[in-house]
């Protein structure tokens, strides 16, 4: 299917790996030329390689954190004008509710919640104007089903759902399109380090633990960056125009719920 965005400009950021890479580059397999962030600039210079080298799109780096205002001045002032907006960065840590602090929720608010609002309040004016935009914001499984040792996680991104639930039916009627993916287990880097942690309280080894959440998916496996790209593209596709504010679930069925 020809997505329709072939020479648009995305913006997506913590890109170099993962779910934010697979979007990155389902979005160039469409024709789309990228401006990618994550903070190590080794990979994310290896990554925006790879994908030039397989797609030919133009692909500019810029390594800064996400999370801070001064991260983002940078990238936002290498991105420019941009059609499509990913937003995305690391996801807090596990823990306890009865050992989380004041400061812990507040940077958990700051990257999860208050940073993809920043980067809409800056991109989308500029796509209300242009008269047509695109907004994918990555979230997690943990809004629609808690995960109770995610609790920053569940409460920070719930935040950002309540917000886009507003907004995205304020600029729908100007062409700009804003939804949010719900990533449930995926294979990357963070499933791994979850795993890690999970296997240590077990007492289990990786490869177990591993195992026992594949078990808990009804497809039986981790999902992929790909096919979670795959579905970023089309979010952002001209085909997505009468999907707005939604909350688009990849978790292989993993949430029990009829809807
Ligand atoms: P990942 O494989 O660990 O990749 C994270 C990417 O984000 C890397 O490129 C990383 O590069 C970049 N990054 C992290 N923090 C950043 C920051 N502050 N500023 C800029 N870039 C940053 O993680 P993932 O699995 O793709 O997860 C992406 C998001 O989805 C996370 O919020 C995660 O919590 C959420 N999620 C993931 C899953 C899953 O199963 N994978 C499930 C539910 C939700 P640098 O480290 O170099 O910055």
């Amino acid at each position: 299917m020809d997505l329709g965005i072939r020479g648009k400009r995305a913006l997506v950021c913590a890109a170099s790996k993962g779910l934010g890479r697979g979007c990155a580059e389902a979005l160039a397999a469409a024709g789309v030329d990228l401006v990618i962030n994550a903070r190590g600039a080794e990979v994310l210079t290896e990554t925006a390689r790879a994908i030039k080298e397989a797609h030919g799109v133009d692909v500019t780096t810029v390594a800064a954190d996400i999370t801070t205002e001064a991260g983002r001045a940078e990238v936002l002032a290498a991105a420019g004008n941009v059609d499509i907006l990913v937003t995305n960065a690391g996801g807090p840590p596990p823990g306890m509710w009865t050992d989380w602090s004041r400061d812990d929720f507040l940077r958990a608010f700051d990257a999860n919640m208050l940073t993809p609002i920043a980067l809409m309040q800056a991109c989308v004016p500029g796509m209300i104007e242009r008269g047509w935009g695109r907004v994918v914001n990555i979230t997690s499984q943990s809004v629609k089903a808690p995960i109770p040792a995610l609790g920053l996680s569940n409460t920070a991104r719930t935040g950002l759902t309540g917000f886009v639930a507003g907004m995205s039916r304020q600029v729908a009627g100007k062409g700009v399109i804003v939804n949010n993916m719900l990533p449930g287990i995926h294979d990357t880097d963070r499933a791994n380090a979850l795993d890690t942690k999970a296997a240590e309280a077990a007492g289990i080894d990786l490869a177990e633990a591993r195992k026992r959440r594949e078990a808990s998916v009804p497809v039986g496996r981790y999902g992929t960056a790909a096919e979670f790209g795959a579905t970023c593209a089309f979010l952002c596709s001209t085909h997505a125009g009468f999907i707005v504010g939604q909350n688009i679930l990849l978790d292989g069925g993993a949430t029990n719920a009829t809807i």
